[in-house]
């Protein structure tokens, strides 16, 4: 296998100015690499990442849970350049020593895999011992490869915001913050918890073995789907126009798929990326999100009432800095809701009215 060249995706990430672009140009051009793992490859944001990843020339390898199961592998096997250059792989996270051969070989890692979802009965084994086990599993497969140069894992805003601090609209939130375990138990949020604990052990496992590690931290993420099946957080726009008589109030920080790929990729890519990355392109109420929506579809029936009558809960800011830095551009929030609600549509999920 020659050099393998890096071509402009039709979504690019790079920073404008024409030396600046070159530079980043050269800099990903000399971190290319070969052989890279996916894991849970089947899922919303790495479905996007694998997509990228081929686009740019990589060999990929792909860890899926159910190999067998069409609507986890079809729309990875239709990708532009699969049939030559991605391999699925079986792994789960909490089998024992499931990613070895995955891995083997492999130059980078992106560590994507671990379960999203809010309806849980029992957190210790739906969410938090695949996110923990699940994340220390794949370094454990990565510290006994010495062809791994770096890994990138998918952790969460949630990791980084929940700690009881107050979050007003003038309170900038950056790669600073921790948020505590202690708290999320308390307000018994599972998810955030299971979040929480596996960036927190993946920092300590890869101190003592000495594996360059990025993390990704993305609040909630919206923009096409190209999974047939519907994930979390897009399901958050899918409530907001499938006829819902309230919306929450919540105020989230909101991110495009395409630019937490990318950001996954920069990561990878960029000799000088460390440490933690947050990605929000903003924070907006639920209220705001409906009239954005509104907005871009005036005849959309939309929720017009707040659940309930407390005062709204505020928004806050995140720190950009670093990921622009990294060579992220941002999609603006209208954009992403656009293209969020164009492909539920395009997939089946939202059946408009004919006005639309
Ligand atoms: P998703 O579509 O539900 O993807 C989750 C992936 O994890 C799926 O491929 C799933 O496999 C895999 N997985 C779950 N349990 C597993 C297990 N025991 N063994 C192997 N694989 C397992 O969700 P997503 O939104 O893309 O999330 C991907 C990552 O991004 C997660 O780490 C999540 O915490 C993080 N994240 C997501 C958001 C967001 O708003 N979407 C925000 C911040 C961070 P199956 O397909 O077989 O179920």
């Amino acid at each position: 296998m020659g050099i393998i060249y890096i071509w402009e995706t039709t979504h690019s990430t790079e920073p404008k100015s024409g030396w600046r672009r070159k530079r980043a140009r050269r800099r990903r051009m000399s971190m290319a690499m070969k052989t890279v793992c996916v894991t849970g490859a089947s899922g919303y944001i790495a479905s996007w990442i694998v997509k990228f990843l081929l686009q740019r020339g990589y060999i990929v390898k792909a860890t899926v849970r159910y190999p067998d199961d069409p609507k986890k592998t079809k729309h990875l096997l239709s990708l532009e350049g699969a049939k030559e250059r991605l391999h699925l792989f079986k792994a789960d996270l909490l089998e024992e020593g499931s990613f070895d051969s995955v891995v083997a070989g492999c130059e980078g890692v992106f560590h994507t895999a671990s379960p999203f979802y809010h309806n849980v009965t029992d957190p210790q084994a739906e969410l938090i011992d695949p996110a923990v086990k699940g994340t220390l599993n794949v370094l454990g497969s990565c510290a006994k490869t010495p062809s791994v140069q770096k890994v990138v894992v998918t952790s969460s805003i949630a990791a980084v915001a929940y700690n009881g601090k107050p979050r007003t609209p003038e309170v900038v939130v950056d790669e600073t913050w921790w948020s505590a375990a202690d708290f999320c138990k308390e307000m018994k949020k599972w998810y955030v918890l299971s979040k929480t604990l596996a960036e927190d052990a993946a920092w300590k496992f890869v101190k003592e073995k000495g594996i360059n590690m990025v993390t990704i931290n993305p609040a909630m993420v919206i923009g096409p789907l190209l999974q047939p099946t519907l994930n979390t957080s897009s399901a958050a726009i899918l409530n907001l126009i499938n006829g819902a008589e309230t919306y929450s109030n919540a105020s989230y920080g909101w991110i495009n798929v395409k630019d937490v790929a990318n950001a996954h990729i920069l990561a990878l890519e960029n000799p000088s990326a460390n440490g933690r990355y947050c990605m929000i392109e903003r924070v907006a109420h639920y209220s705001e999100v409906v009239k954005k929506l509104h907005k871009l579809y005036p005849t959309l029936r939309l929720p017009e009432k707040c659940a309930d009558d407390k005062p709204f809960v505020p928004t806050y800011q995140v720190s950009k800095e670093k990921a622009k830095n990294l060579g992220v551009v941002f999609t603006p929030l209208e954009e992403s809701l656009k293209e969020t609600v164009e492909s539920l549509k395009e997939k089946g999920f939202f059946v408009p009215s004919a006005a639309l």
